[in-house]
């Protein structure tokens, strides 16, 4: 199972990460999002709304057909205390804040379908330092569940790591500490989704699972990043690996895995014990 960078022509961010605020964006629904992405528009590489293109100087082209994406939908609602009651501002008037209620559908299309400006650079290294502990907390999970971690210098290819179904997760050494995490938490993905027990299905060719084994492993690291406090910069690595790897995945299969990344999580996060990690 490596964690490569995937096909490199997707080489592009899809959609922009949720800002560092954003509630319920630890949630699978931006995954989601990926995956319908992906099979409404397998070629896509980056999407944003109507109007964020015309800001970044671009045009969606005449005729072309909007991606429909989940949006959260949020309401003005008044902000109470611990008792119940209306929290006030300093004129005296009840406070209000934007809470995210549910979900609605948002219509975004990819770079593609516009036409304008350059883009701007895409990262491709992530910088942010991984909390303190959250490696080694990360470490923890994969040997608890019988597998043995090492860092070595020669992986194959342009891999960053790989799990095997000897036991073995291997991380590529020469990685920056958050790269690091991230690898360690997507090999996590693999094992804990229990994609090593169907080795034979992981290929890309008729029949095969790989696209959304990989999915499926970059959702998990990301949700599981995030919730552990790492910057959102780790949504724009993600949404480049999945993007590449997201490719074949069926509309049906975009429910299915967004309940197997969510379950996932949900069991990883409840076993271990998270220095970083708040319940989700
Ligand atoms: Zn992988």
């Amino acid at each position: 199972m490596p964690d490569d960078a995937g096909p490199r022509d997707y080489a592009a961010s899809l959609g922009s990460p949720p800002p560092e605020s954003c509630i319920g964006c630890n949630s699978p629904a931006f995954f989601t999002n990926q995956l319908l992405i992906a099979a409404q528009r397998p070629d896509a590489t980056q999407v944003a709304g109507y109007r964020k293109w015309e800001e970044m100087g671009r045009q969606v082209m005449k005729g072309e057909k909007g991606i429909a994406i989940l949006a959260p939908r949020k309401v003005r609602v008044t902000v109470t205390d611990a008792a119940g009651n209306p929290v006030r501002d300093e004129k005296g008037k009840p406070k209000k804040e934007l809470k995210v209620v549910g979900f609605t559908t948002a219509t975004v299309f990819d770079v593609s379908q516009t036409d304008g400006d350059p883009l701007p650079e895409l990262k491709d290294d992530l910088t942010a330092e991984p909390p303190a502990g959250y490696i080694e907390d990360l470490e923890k999970a994969i040997t608890g569940r019988g597998f043995t971690v090492s860092y070595e210098a020669d992986l194959p290819g342009s891999a960053r790591g790989y799990s095997s179904p000897e036991g073995k997760v291997v991380v590529r050494e020469s990685l920056s500490p958050a790269m690091r995490a991230k690898v360690l938490a997507h090999e996590l993905g693999h094992i804990a989704a229990g994609h090593l027990d169907e080795l034979e299905e992981y290929h890309t060719g008729h029949g095969g699972q790989r696209g959304r084994m990989e999915v499926e492993a970059e959702s998990i690291a990301y949700t599981l990043c995030r919730a552990n406090g790492m910057s959102t910069e780790v949504g724009d690595i993600s949404g480049t690996y999945v993007a590449g790897w997201a490719t074949a995945a069926e509309p049906d299969a975009v429910k299915a895995a967004a309940q197997k990344v969510s379950k996932t999580v949900a069991t990883l996060l409840g076993e271990g014990d998270w220095t970083n990690a708040e319940s989700i």
